[in-house]
């Protein structure tokens, strides 16, 4: 059992925008954070999420030219760092680090919830206990796994999992796009660009969309949406920009080539809360199922939870940071009900 002083009082998991946000309320309220990152994509960037794999952000509100994801998410953990939060990293929890030349930071490895102090152990061996936790590890957009798709996403070059975030970039102006996925999103995503684009596929891998019927029908309905029924994607082209997809027909196996100017993945997310080992209830999609929708608490007291983990609708930065700032007071008041500093 580790002694009374050198129990944390609230440790956050994930470095997101919900992550940091917390961070942020929670050094500001005198909490004294203790932040378990995540690795970081390359040891010159500090951890962010799925931000850190996006080009231009312009839909934060307070940013009117745009910025760029890395930039922002830099900015978040900056500002949490300004107040005091400390993070884990291989060399133990610091609360300074030089820009550029960040040491690796530790993910969770261990996190056991069934009594308190909560115990968490990064997987670089770090071991904090903690009064209360704060879950914010996000979700991650599923991908095709194809050659291609990643350095194209990664490098602006017009495949991207979030039409929402990308879409009203100018290099998908007036293009021929395509959306894969026949759900609510592929729907919402594709009616969303259609806005901007020429013209809109929806590739599909079967003969029925899974989207509900009303969006469905707005799908169909649209002038510019065209649905390529039973396809998948077996090649996407490109160097430095995507130039189009070879697609297999799952009827006839016949290949043909698409020519493409941007293509959208709404294949669904998945939630990165597997490491908690079924301790916290989850949904039948793994997300966190919150114990009150209007909070940020758990079916454990002292566990709360925010950002993409909790939510399969909105997944937004903004709405993200918001959850964020949310746990952060809830685990202050808590705390201040339990008597704990
Ligand atoms: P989803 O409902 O799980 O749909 C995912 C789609 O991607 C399905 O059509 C699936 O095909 C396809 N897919 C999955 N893996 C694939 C692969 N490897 N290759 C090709 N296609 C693949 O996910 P979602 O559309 O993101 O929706 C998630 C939840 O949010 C749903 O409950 C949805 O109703 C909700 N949502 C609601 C709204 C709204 O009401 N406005 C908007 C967005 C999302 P199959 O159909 O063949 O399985």
């Amino acid at each position: 059992m580790p002694d009374e002083k050198s129990i944390e009082n609230v440790v956050i998991v994930g470095s997101g925008p919900a992550g940091w946000t917390a961070a942020i309320y929670a050094a500001r309220a005198n909490l004294n954070p203790l932040v378990f990152p995540g690795r970081a994509v390359s040891k010159d960037l500090v951890p962010g999420g799925q931000l850190m794999l996006t080009t231009d952000v312009e839909n934060y509100p307070g940013f009117p030219e745009g910025v760029d994801g890395q930039q922002m998410m830099t900015k978040f953990f900056e500002q949490a760092m300004r107040f005091g939060t400390r993070v884990v990293t291989d060399d133990g929890p610091v609360t300074e680090t030089v820009a550029g030349l960040y040491s690796p930071f530790q993910s969770v490895a261990e996190i056991d919830l069934s009594k308190r102090p909560f115990r968490l152990k990064g997987d670089g061996g770090y071991e904090a206990f903690a009064h209360s936790v704060i879950i914010a590890t996000g979700a991650k957009a599923n991908w095709l796994g194809l050659e291609n798709e990643q350095r194209l996403a990664q490098g602006g070059g017009g495949v991207s999992a979030c039409a929402v975030c990308d879409g009203a970039l100018p290099i998908f102006r007036d293009k021929e796009l395509a959306v894969v996925g026949g759900g609510d999103s592929a729907v919402e995503e594709a009616t969303y660009l259609t806005k901007f684009a020429a013209k809109v596929y929806m590739i599909h891998r079967r003969d029925a969309l899974r989207a509900s019927k009303i969006m469905a029908e707005r799908a169909k309905s649209n002038e510019k949406i065209d649905i390529l029924w039973n396809k998948t994607i077996k090649d996407i082209h490109g160097e430095e920009m995507i130039t189009g997809v070879t697609l297999t027909d799952t009827q006839t196996g016949e290949d043909s080539k698409l020519p493409l100017g941007g293509l959208f993945m709404a294949i669904g997310h998945t939630p990165a809360t597997e490491f908690l080992n079924g301790q916290l209830e989850l949904d039948e999609k793994k997300y966190i199922k919150l114990a009150d929708p209007y909070r940020s608490t758990t079916n454990i007291e002292g566990v709360f939870a925010a950002g993409d983990c909790v939510d399969s609708v909105y997944r937004q930065a903004i709405t993200a940071a918001g959850m964020g700032c949310k746990a952060a007071i809830d685990a202050e008041r808590w705390l201040g009900e339990q008597g704990v500093e």
